[in-house]
């Protein structure tokens, strides 16, 4: 050993006297019980690997900050949103349905995960690549994954599975058409759109509310591969957005995002033409215009994958003063599930992994658990005359909610007078996308019906394309049937 390296330890930090032989009688002879850094180093590679998430277990990501470029603190209070501030990030892009190890270039969406290390705690936006969602009710969350997954009996992923759900769940509609659309595989992760999808609340220092949506816009511009480039891709190269990303970075070629948020008054919630807070439906544009507030900058690759990638911990209910949510049922579902998911998956104490942790001191009355490593200080309850922390209500006050009356039902949302699962896929593919695009859209569609997809959900897929655009419904049907 040169004088130079450390000396290889154990766990508690004793030097070992071998990297490479086993306790032995004898050079021949058999291993000894008492050998116990062997013992260590097999029992740990044994529990190196954590449960993967589900959904979005394949993904990377990647840190660098928030910059907040104009004035929106007519609209929110939030720190992290007032002009000039700057803040650290941590990013992860993922797709949706692909285990660990799937290859990143499979059609899916791609989640795109934001943590804002800010001075008010730490906020999170866990959104997607594309501004809605297949479903609105998170009562069918669960069945829609699993139905994008594999098989109970053969283990396969299976195309008749998907079709099957999606087309006896027309809410689907809208996100199936920009999946089988060229946003359905991004060139990288660096050519896509993040957006928070949900609507939120924001809340101004008067506490005046507004809903809002976030969007952050792709700075290299939205670039696609086509289903060939992708499946060739595939077989080459697992990892190639997670490569690429790691190496842009690398090279100093920094990718950022503009945020742009569309905001609505609190009151046009109420009569607006669309449920603004169904997560199959965007706001167009031309009734919401966007705000232009900042830029996102990734310039700082991952040391650790699996301390700061793979233990990262994303949940939407991370929600700092001057930001709320909405009466999206999807999101508040997910309010609860994806802290679960990170119990679960990482144990009770996830939020003191580095990669977690605020940077902000934490006082907060949570106690012991598996994997806690910071002092708890007495007293351990409040109210106390201990000198304990102590909420302060006058500086933060619960304002960002709205009121409600209902008898207790199991019922879909609303319907306004434009609510139609059809209407905003109808202009996607009309309003939107080219001839060009348009005959991408049919060609992706035909591929993935052709895939083992069976009667009577083939039928069903025919209709659900006519009822979208009678056009592209006959052209699909034609492609598949040829
Ligand atoms: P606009 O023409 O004002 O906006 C269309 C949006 O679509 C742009 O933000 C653009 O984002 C995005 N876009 C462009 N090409 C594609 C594509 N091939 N696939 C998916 N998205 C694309 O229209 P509206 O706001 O009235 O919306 C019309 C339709 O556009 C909606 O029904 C929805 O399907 C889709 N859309 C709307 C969004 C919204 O928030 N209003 C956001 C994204 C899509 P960019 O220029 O950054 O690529």
């Amino acid at each position: 050993m040169s004088d130079q390296r450390k000396p290889t330890t154990n766990d508690a930090g004793i030097p070992v006297s071998s990297d490479e032989f086993s306790l032995t009688v004898g050079a021949d002879g058999p291993i000894l019980l008492q050998d116990h850094y062997l013992i260590e180093q097999m029992a740990n590679f044994n529990r190196e690997r954590i449960p993967e998430r589900q959904p979005h277990a394949k993904g990377s990501g990647a840190f660098g900050h928030f910059e907040v470029t104009q004035d929106v603190s007519a609209y929110t209070k939030a720190a992290v949103f007032q002009p000039g501030t700057k803040t650290d990030v941590l990013i992860r892009f993922s797709t949706v349905a692909g285990e660990r190890g799937s290859p990143d270039t499979w059609r899916d969406p791609r989640g795109f995960a934001l943590k804002f290390y800010t001075s008010d705690g730490n906020f999170d936006l866990v959104g997607n690549n594309i501004p809605i969602f297949f479903v609105r009710d998170p009562m069918k969350f669960q069945h829609f994954i699993r139905s994008q997954k594999r098989r109970a009996d053969n283990g396969l992923r299976d195309h008749d599975m998907q079709w099957d759900f999606w087309t006896l769940s027309p809410e689907t509609a809208h996100q199936v058409t920009l999946l089988m659309s060229d946003r359905g595989i991004p060139k990288t992760w660096r050519n896509m759109n993040g957006y928070g999808s949900h609507t939120y609340m924001w809340v101004n220092a008067d506490g005046e509310r507004f809903w809002v949506k976030y969007h952050f816009k792709t700075d290299q511009g939205n670039d696609f591969l086509t289903q060939e480039e992708a499946d060739r891709i595939a077989g080459i190269d697992a990892d190639y957005h997670r490569r690429d990303l790691f190496e842009a970075i690398k090279r100093g070629d920094y990718p950022t995002w503009t945020l742009k948020m569309q905001i609505m008054p609190f009151a046009d919630a109420e009569t607006y033409r669309f449920n603004p807070f169904d997560l199959t439906k965007v706001w167009p544009h031309g009734d919401y215009p966007l705000h232009e507030v900042g830029r996102l900058t990734l310039n700082r690759n991952p040391t650790d994958f699996h301390t700061e990638i793979e233990q990262a911990a994303f949940e939407p209910n991370s929600l700092v003063p001057g930001t709320g949510v909405s009466p999206d049922k999807m999101l508040l579902a997910r309010l609860f599930s994806y802290a679960d998911a990170h119990r679960a998956r990482l144990g009770v104490n996830y939020k003191q992994i580095p990669v977690n942790r605020p940077k902000v001191s934490v006082q907060s009355y949570s106690k012991d658990g598996v994997m806690r490593i910071d002092n708890v200080t007495d007293p351990v309850y409040a109210p106390n005359s201990k000198g304990g922390p102590q909420a302060d209500t006058q500086r933060y006050p619960e304002i960002a909610g709205w009121s409600v009356s209902g008898e207790f039902i199991r019922a879909a949302y609303t319907p306004r007078a434009d609510d139609d699962d059809y209407v905003q896929p109808r202009a996607l593919i009309r309003k939107v996308m080219d001839d060009a695009q348009r005959e991408r859209l049919v060609s992706n569609a035909v591929g993935h019906l052709k895939k083992g997809v069976s009667e009577p959900v083939l039928q069903r897929a025919f209709e659900y394309w006519r009822n979208i655009d009678q056009e592209i419904g006959e052209r699909i049907e034609n492609g598949v049937k040829k």
